[in-house]
């Protein structure tokens, strides 16, 4: 829905006090996605200006994060701390047209004024000494004190936009205090920065999270002072945790990186969190491209959408499912190596083939792909007394001499236990289960010819003697 008639250019504006969580992400890929749609631009502006709070590794944190989730900007990264001369430069034009004004009131002052609105039963605001008025006679400039530079916003009226994702809204201006756009120091504050960069960067769209809302009735009646087209404004509700409480460290406030340590494919994130507050009929599975085909900005939810584990595990898994198993393979290897397996011990995109349907997350598949890269585990004695029983011994060994003289292949082997399976007058369990134990040490693996297969004639065969001779 582009109804400015300008070229759509979305922007994401993180700041960089901590890594880039779920919330931020999905803030991000609304932002790009609408883009996309339009054939727009995407810019990533990073937010830097909180000395205290913005650490260069957090800034990183959210290039990774950025980039691992493929969410490319177009423009940027730009740094607000590397504007700060154009911030200056326009809070002087603003002086100079008179839409923003000196005010030497203390903090102290300031918080006496508040303090006097409040005893009246008004809303606590800066009361205007400063606010020059025609005809109004200003109070003589304390010697040695920095003024702050206030904004002069309209006193009366309302400011209202008609918000992307909630629909209409409004506030009264006499709600609004004239905003310190510039501190003693000459630093310029958060709103002011954030209007002047959206102006700059010809912003037309700023979809941003709903805690914002309050901050854009004064960003509107700033830009509407540098006579600036506004942008159109969504703010998209923020994501609860699976409890309905804001996400907690368990859910969700993490950084989107930990999602790819835990072994989820950026994907299945960007399909998952695509659908965290937006929708498209009843699908729940559709890869990027299509997702960008059908983004738009009507179907935004108003309401807080909700993170569901169970269900990121399974469009995880579709996606693993999905994924061409020689490709897996490489994100596999390394996880294999750290469990201490041996990749290159088998053909692991074959193995992957057929363990990866049962697998929600990439840490499940290198644990599973440990039954042909790494030592199996010592069975359990009781499974052993209960399965390995002497006619089921005989069977195996009988298997295991046959075996050592087939071509092998998956068909061929299962053959091979069929034909032992009936000379020895048994049900497939009873012969599946003690080679499970002997191959695996488990009870529980794929279809036992496929695992033999992939696991190859020598290292199948070895664990098998190890459990017959
Ligand atoms: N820097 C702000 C934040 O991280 C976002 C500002 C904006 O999108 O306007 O919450």
């Amino acid at each position: 829905m582009n109804t400015t008639n300008r070229p759509v250019r979305t922007r994401f504006a993180p700041s960089p006090t901590g890594f880039l969580h779920l919330g931020g992400a999905r803030t991000a890929l609304f932002a790009w996605a609408f883009a996309r749609h339009a054939g727009g631009t995407f810019i990533l502006r990073v937010e830097d200006t909180d000395l205290v709070r913005s650490t260069p590794e957090a800034v990183q944190g959210i290039l990774d994060g950025m980039a691992w989730l493929g969410l490319n900007a177009d423009e940027g990264p730009f740094y607000q701390m590397q504007r700060m001369n154009r911030y200056s430069a326009v809070v002087q034009d603003m002086l100079t047209a008179g839409t923003a004004y000196l005010c030497f009131s203390s903090p102290e002052e300031v918080e006496a004024m508040r303090d006097a609105a409040r005893a009246r039963g008004a809303k606590p605001r800066y009361d205007g000494t400063w606010r020059p008025e025609v005809g109004k006679t200003l109070p003589a400039i304390p010697v040695d004190r920095q003024p702050v530079v206030r904004f002069k916003g309209p006193l009366e009226g309302v400011t209202a936009w008609h918000d992307i994702v909630k629909g209409p809204i409004s506030f009264a201006n006499e709600e609004l205090d004239d905003l310190i756009i510039a501190r003693p120091d000459g630093t310029p504050t958060y709103n002011f920065c954030v209007v002047v960069d959206d102006l700059d960067m010809g912003i037309s769209h700023v979809l941003r999270g709903d805690d914002h809302v309050n901050n854009t009735p004064r960003q509107i009646n700033i830009l509407k002072a540098l006579g600036a087209s506004l942008p159109e404004y969504g703010h998209v509700p923020m994501i609860l945790g699976p409890d309905g409480e804001k996400l907690s460290k368990r859910h969700g406030a993490v950084s989107v990186m930990e999602y790819d340590t835990q072994g989820y494919l950026p994907e299945a994130m960007i399909n998952y969190l695509a659908r965290l507050g937006w929708s498209h009929g009843d699908d729940e599975i559709f890869d990027r491209e299509t997702f960008i085909k059908w983004f738009d900005a009507e179907h935004l939810s108003g309401s807080p959408s909700q993170w569901d584990p169970k269900k990121l595990n399974w469009v995880n898994n579709h996606y693993i499912k999905q994924a061409n198993n020689q490709s897996l393979a490489s994100l596999i290897k390394p996880r294999v190596l750290a469990l201490g397996g041996i990749p290159d011990q088998v053909d692991l995109s074959a193995a992957i083939g057929l363990l990866k349907d049962r697998c929600d997350t990439l840490v499940q598949l290198a644990d599973a792909a440990m039954l042909f890269c790494g030592e199996p585990a010592t069975p359990d004695p009781a499974l052993v007394a209960q399965h390995m029983t002497a006619p089921a011994m005989v069977a195996l060994s009988d298997l295991t001499n046959q075996l050592a003289s087939v071509i092998w292949s998956q068909e061929v082997i299962s053959q091979t236990i069929k034909a032992v399976l009936s000379k020895h007058k048994l049900k497939m369990p009873q012969l599946a289960i003690p080679i499970r134990l002997a191959v695996a040490g488990t009870t529980q693996t794929p279809a036992i010819d496929a695992v033999l297969s992939i696991m190859g004639s020598k290292l199948a065969l070895t664990r098998l003697l190890q459990h017959t001779t």
